[in-house]
């Protein structure tokens, strides 16, 4: 009676069907088409953990039409 090795299962690959998703639109224009931007966050060396000033660039997403941002969720809403 032999024992079969226990192999590793192949990591599944996730199929993304990009016709079945969301297409995000403007919330105020309904545009289809962003631009990517940056804020960027300036920390004072006073509050920074390494006591230097950093520059720290935030990566969103703009409208390509009216400007509005693409909310991100989470903490981004916050930084702005
Ligand atoms: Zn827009």
């Amino acid at each position: 009676m032999s024992t079969k090795p226990m192999k590793p299962l192949p990591k599944q690959q996730v199929k993304v069907d990009l016709s079945d998703a969301d297409t995000m639109k403007c919330q105020k224009c309904e545009n289809p088409i962003f631009i990517q931007g940056y804020i960027i966050k300036r920390i004072s060396a006073i509050v920074s953990p390494t006591g230097q000033e950093v520059i720290a660039p935030v990566q969103v997403l703009n409208c390509g039409n009216c400007g509005e941002l693409l909310p991100m969720g989470g903490e981004l809403d916050e930084l702005i």
